[in-house]
């Protein structure tokens, strides 16, 4: 069997063994047992993907009492309110209230489970992530820190489970797949990530028009702001022991000036972190008064995972993320003071 995590480092095969059983022994039907899927507040393509691929998978195998949910505000960003298994989605409000198993995805702690942490109380709570920083919060984990993708090990678990892909549950996968590699560039872009996409793409789905879709759709008021944010950028070439650092922020009333949702600032990091004089790009994103959801990349000179952990978050070593508070300035001096401890 070809599968793109598993082995050392990976999960065990006492793990995989233990998951398939949890799951095989769920009781299927109407009167079945209830299942509560959740992946992280502020969802992305990896985190959704992997879920409702999963959650599409247990209902074809007969589980119906099946729900799937994330903290926080309910909103979807636009380009996944399209994805097959949307239907499974409930606020997190509509979660079951003591299901018999809980099954997480691309959740990294417990902090970014917000309100649903008290549902870890169930008898069964699986971890399936790909995090290096996992800090293993369920009964059963599946953590595969050399996986590209949490929908890597989703995959392996369905294999494992002897449920087939098709076209559904391969185009959630696919999303999830083609969000964390950034399209397949980076360097976690392995053979074995790209047989997963070629049996993927073999149950029919369109990569063309999956991408064009999630990735490359945008309203012009968020191509707008987008022009705005990057024209207050700054470059501080010192920072990093001289290997670069360059930063932007956005502010809700940019999001007001536009009309757009915080999901839209998301994909500005990409942009940011293409500056060449920079190893560090950082985008800070006002999410309150005084709170900012930030962004952090590193393209090998330093762990921003640490940098990010030292903030009170966490990530992989070179795309991480913390909550800030003050100012966007003091939330990047809080950073650029902890690049030199973690050099690499
Ligand atoms: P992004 O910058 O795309 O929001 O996040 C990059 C990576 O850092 C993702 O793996 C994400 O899960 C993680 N991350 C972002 N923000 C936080 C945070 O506040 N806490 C933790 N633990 N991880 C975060
Ligand atoms: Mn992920």
């Amino acid at each position: 069997m070809t599968t793109a995590s598993g082995g050392p480092g990976g999960v065990t095969g006492e793990e995989w063994s233990a998951a398939v059983e949890a799951v095989r022994g769920l009781a299927p039907g109407a009167d079945g047992d209830e299942v509560q899927l959740i992946c992280h507040v502020n969802p992305d393509g990896d985190a959704l993907g992997s879920m409702l691929g999963f959650a599409l998978a247990l209902r074809k195998s007969g589980i119906t009492r099946l729900r799937a949910t994330f903290p926080g505000e309910f909103e979807l960003p636009v380009p996944y309110q399209s994805l097959p298994g949307v239907d499974l989605l409930v606020p997190e409000s509509g979660a079951f209230e003591a299901p018999k198993a809980v099954i997480t995805f691309d959740v990294a702690a417990e902090s970014r489970l917000g309100g649903l942490v008290r549902l870890l109380d169930a008898p069964c709570v699986i971890v399936v992530d790909h995090h290096a920083s996992n800090t293993r919060f369920g009964r059963l984990n599946l953590v595969d820190p050399r996986a590209a993708a949490t929908s890597v090990v989703v995959e392996g678990l369905l294999t494992r489970l002897d449920v087939p892909l098709d076209a559904e549950i391969a185009e959630c996968l696919y999303v999830a797949l083609a969000t964390d590699t950034g399209s397949f560039k980076f360097d976690m872009t392995t053979p074995e990530v790209h047989e997963l996409a070629a049996r993927l793409i073999a149950t029919g789905i369109s990569p063309g028009d999956i991408s064009r879709r999630i990735f490359d759709t945008r309203p012009f008021g968020a191509m707008k702001l987008a022009g705005d944010v990057l024209g207050r950028a700054a470059l501080d070439p010192a920072a990093a022991a001289g290997h670069g650092m360059v930063w932007t922020y956005a502010t809700l009333d940019d999001l007001r000036r536009y009309g757009q949702r915080p999901y839209v600032l998301d994909s500005l990091i990409d942009p940011i972190r293409s500056v060449a004089e920079a190893d560090v790009a950082v985008v800070v994103k006002q999410t309150g008064d005084d709170e900012w959801a930030v962004s952090l990349r590193s393209k090998g000179a330093v762990d921003v995972s640490a940098v990010a952990v030292a903030l009170g978050g966490g990530g992989h070593r070179f795309a991480a993320g913390f909550t800030g508070h003050g100012t966007p300035g003091d939330v990047v001096t809080a950073v650029r003071a902890r690049l030199e401890d973690h050099l690499l």
